[in-house]
């Protein structure tokens, strides 16, 4: 049995509350109302919004709206990238967006809402289910972190690791991959890879079901993004489309950076000497160029019941890269700020039905209502 590192989660990629409510709801939320917060509501341009600024006075309601309008003008000049403090993207933030964009940003402004969804005992079971294939092949051993950097050393020999058993044909489960794709630094997990019988590359995501059927097509949609992108990443990996300045710079971290003595032990443990960060990277990057792999050659999405722990299917899933690409640019557009989010297409209107921010969300309401009078509660296959 091998074993993977684990350090402590990105404190900084933990935003709260109070951080994103002062971002530009008028003009990247135009339909959106948020309430029950105690917020000042407003008139602005004609449009309802409410708004968080305990430094308003009810008093002045013109200077009230004029120091809006300079906050909401000095908000313009950010993307959704910089409003929100994102340094990178994950594929799962992106299989979600695939969903419904506009709850990816309620999702990321309403975090507790969020963490709620999370909290679900399907999604908790699932989350069981993974850890428990993970630890079927793999020890996980705790490492004291210092520094951010310490964090993404542990990730980069957890990848060296791996790579090492890839390279003896063994199956590896919970595969950091990490590349710039159209632009942007994208971060993801895959569950699994291992070999077939023609000794060919294969990616494998487990996702676990409530029933015992197969996800509907608006979750397929995810699920084929997710492994596509993963291969994507993991195929830039190896053929070294990634380059050191890619993660120091994307990713604002320290190459001179020293690293912390749990992370220095452990690399020492694998024959790595590396002292500061930015040597590490070196290491581990030449190390992907030089291994076995050259990529992944087949992708395949396993679905399995929740309850029973039977596979209900295996699909297999082709992956055009000229397409992927298109898809990821239109996404991109919103996070880099060429474009506003958008809410669901009318088809897709079941989706508020199920969304924990349809009573908040006026483009959720109006297609509800109008899902209801065009044909009244049914959910498309
Ligand atoms: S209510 Fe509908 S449109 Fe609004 S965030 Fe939810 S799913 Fe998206």
């Amino acid at each position: 049995m091998s074993s993977v590192m684990e350090g402590k989660a990105e404190a900084l990629d933990n935003i709260s509350d109070a951080e994103l409510l002062g971002i530009d709801l008028e003009n990247a939320y135009p339909v959106m109302k948020i309430e029950h917060c105690g917020q000042t509501p407003i008139k602005n341009h004609g449009k309802e919004g409410y708004y968080v600024d305990n430094t308003l006075h009810e008093s002045d309601p013109v200077g009230d709206v004029r120091s809006l309008k300079r906050k909401h003008q000095a908000e313009q000049r950010f993307s959704p990238m910089d409003r929100f403090r994102r340094r990178h993207l994950s594929v799962t933030l992106l299989c979600e967006q695939s969903w419904c964009e506009m709850k990816v940003v309620f999702g990321l402004l309403r975090p507790l809402v969020k963490q709620k969804e999370m909290k679900k005992p399907e999604v908790k079971v699932g989350a069981t289910i993974h850890l428990t294939r993970q630890l079927e092949i793999h020890d996980v051993v705790p490492i004291q972190v210092q520094s951010r950097e310490d964090l993404e050393a542990i990730k980069l020999l957890n990848v060296m690791h791996m790579m090492s058993l890839l390279n003896e044909g063994q199956c590896v489960r919970e595969f950091p991959v990490f590349g710039v794709l159209e632009g942007v630094f994208l971060m993801g997990v895959i569950d699994e890879l291992s070999y077939n019988k023609g000794r060919e590359l294969v990616l494998s995501e487990l996702k676990t079901r409530k029933e015992m059927s197969l996800p509907g097509k608006a979750q397929v949609k995810g699920h084929h993004l997710q492994v596509g992108l993963y291969k994507l990443l993991f195929d830039g990996m190896v053929n070294g489309a990634v380059k050191r300045n890619d993660i120091i710079r994307h990713l604002k971290l320290q190459p001179k950076q020293v690293l912390g003595t749990g992370v220095l032990n452990h690399a020492g443990s694998m024959g790595v000497e590396e002292g500061s960060f930015g040597s590490l990277v070196d290491v581990v990057l030449k190390s992907l160029t030089s291994a076995k792999v050259s990529g992944i050659q087949h992708l395949s999405l396993e679905y399995i019941h929740q309850d029973s722990g039977v596979t209900i299917d295996t699909i297999h899933v082709e992956c055009e890269e000229a397409v992927l690409r298109g898809e990821l640019q239109d996404y991109f557009a919103y996070w880099t700020g060429q474009r506003g989010p958008r809410g669901v297409d009318i088809e897709d209107a079941w989706k508020c039905k199920l969304c924990p921010f349809e009573k908040s969300c006026q483009g959720g309401k109006d297609k509800t209502e109008a899902c209801i009078n065009v044909d009244p509660g049914k959910k498309p296959k």
